[in-house]
């Protein structure tokens, strides 16, 4: 077993973290590792080792397993203490953190049990994977395990392990933690750290303060081009790298909808679908916010430079969500107008909106089958046609396949009975999600009415 870590964030003083031993599991089972990151990062395991370690129960030589601290807004209000409560960060590989998820309490699990149920390890899985797919930064799914044991959620649930891989895992979170307490030191240091390993362009806060404003329009404009509801944009789920992190009640919709939410818990859909860069927005200022002091002694002049950047966020959106749609049209440019009256359309016909942008490279018959207004659906596609589409850019950029929600609760069926060959599955169609895969034809498609599955849970 060969893991080359070196560990950057474990050499950051106490403040930062809390070391933790992962607390072992009773009979843990491999349900899958993936090898080909694995490689990629340097990693040289056996099956045997790998369901040891993925689990807790083996500590790889050279890791330092500890927890980070962090703070949050959490549905828009202020918690200073959250912090990895069943997240155990076992150090880098590769410069990206290798962190295992449900591995056992923390200092900050407060009334948690640290141990996460095998539902949400599954959905995070094969979410995060896919979204690697579509070329969307995201963290990685390097494992997945049974733990062997239950854990107490609504209902009893078998347990799980899942093993993440990320870029880092700092949070607005984590800049909000040392911003509350009003510990300059640390926030300068952190605010240093962050750029040496994120922004090396970055010559200080401001800068910092910009690039995350800069990944974050450009990494939301991209969920919405796949209809991803991340359905949790806490800020302490919000990443400074610009990776979609800490996949909890998300989900990809079907028919388009833009006030459409899964999460059961978002009872008021702060975090529906249109609402997301509007939110990504409120959670850069808070970042901004907590910045403030690093970024000028002078408050007035600090709160200026942090405006203008703040600033930028709209504009930067709107060019980058402009730039995915039309290449979903197969277009390099156009008129927004032609976007917006194709999910107008959308909208009022309650039409699926992976197979519409999907079916524009597959001619105009299969277009029109996803609408009920044909003939208003039929003099959109002509005005489109006219605009001359390179069918093969659109081909590139929509998926066919996407791991729809009705989906993935039929893997996690399946695999609370024991079975995981409904998981393989899927995950194996989703490794090609723009590739025609005839004999799976079935997973293109949008749940019959009694298939849909509406809400989704944190699992926590
Ligand atoms: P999340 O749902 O990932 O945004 O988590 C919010 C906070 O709750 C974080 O501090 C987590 O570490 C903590 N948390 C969530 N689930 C658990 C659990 N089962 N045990 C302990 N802490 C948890
Ligand atoms: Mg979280």
């Amino acid at each position: 077993m060969r893991f080359p870590f070196k560990n950057t964030y474990a050499r950051l003083p106490g403040e930062f973290q809390e070391k933790v031993t992962p607390a072992a599991v009773s009979w843990p089972k491999l349900i899958i590792y993936n090898e080909e990151l694995g490689r990629e990062l340097g990693i040289e395991i056996s099956d045997d080792d790998a369901r040891e370690v993925f689990s807790g129960n083996k500590l790889p030589e050279g890791a330092e397993p500890l927890a980070m601290v962090y703070s949050g807004h959490q549905f828009g209000h202020f918690n200073p203490q959250l912090g990895d409560g069943r997240a155990i960060l076992l150090g880098e590989v590769g410069g990206k953190d290798l962190q295992l998820k449900g591995a056992g309490r923390t200092p900050f699990s407060r009334r948690g049990d640290g141990r996460s149920a095998l539902g949400p390890v599954l959905r995070e899985y094969l979410v995060s994977e896919a979204m690697y797919q579509f070329g969307i930064p995201t963290t990685r799914a390097l494992a997945a395990v049974t733990s062997g044991e239950e854990v107490q959620r609504e209902e009893l649930e078998p347990g799980g392990v899942f093993t993440r891989v990320a870029a880092s895992h700092l949070r607005i979170g984590t800049v909000q933690y040392f911003a509350a307490r009003r510990d300059l030191d640390r926030l300068r240091e952190l605010v240093f750290y962050t750029n040496t390993r994120h922004f090396l362009e970055a010559q200080n806060t401001l800068d910092l303060l910009s690039e995350v404003v800069r990944r974050q329009a450009s990494l939301v404009a991209q969920w919405m081009g796949v209809g991803f509801i991340h359905g949790v944009m806490n800020t302490d789920n919000m990443s400074l790298s610009g990776e979609t992190i800490d996949y909890g009640p998300c989900a990809f919709m079907d028919r388009f909808d833009p006030q459409k939410k899964f999460s059961y818990i978002d009872q008021g859909g702060r975090y529906a679908f249109g609402n997301q860069p509007g939110i990504a927005q409120w959670n850069l200022t808070r970042l901004a916010e907590a910045l403030l002091p690093l970024i000028d002694e002078d408050d007035e002049k600090a709160v200026a430079a942090a405006t203008d950047v703040l600033e930028q966020f709209p504009p930067l959106f709107e060019a980058a969500q402009s730039e995915v749609f039309f290449q979903k049209l197969g277009l390099k440019h156009g008129d927004w107008a032609l976007v917006q009256s194709l999910l107008d359309l959308m909208e009022r016909d309650e039409a699926d909106f992976t197979l519409v942008f999907r079916n524009l490279s597959r001619g105009r018959d299969a277009f029109l089958e996803q609408f009920k207004d044909q003939a208003a659906a039929h003099s959109w596609h002509q005005r489109w046609r006219e605009e001359s589409p390179d069918l093969n850019l659109a081909r590139k950029v929509n998926p066919i396949f996407i791991p729809r929600n009705h989906r993935i609760a039929e893997v996690i069926d399946a695999a609370y009975r024991g079975d995981f060959s409904p998981f393989h599955q899927l995950h194996q169609v989703l490794s090609h999600p723009f590739k025609e895969q005839p004999a799976h034809a079935v997973f293109e498609e949008m749940p019959a009415p009694d298939e849909v599955v509406q809400n989704t849970f944190c699992g926590t």
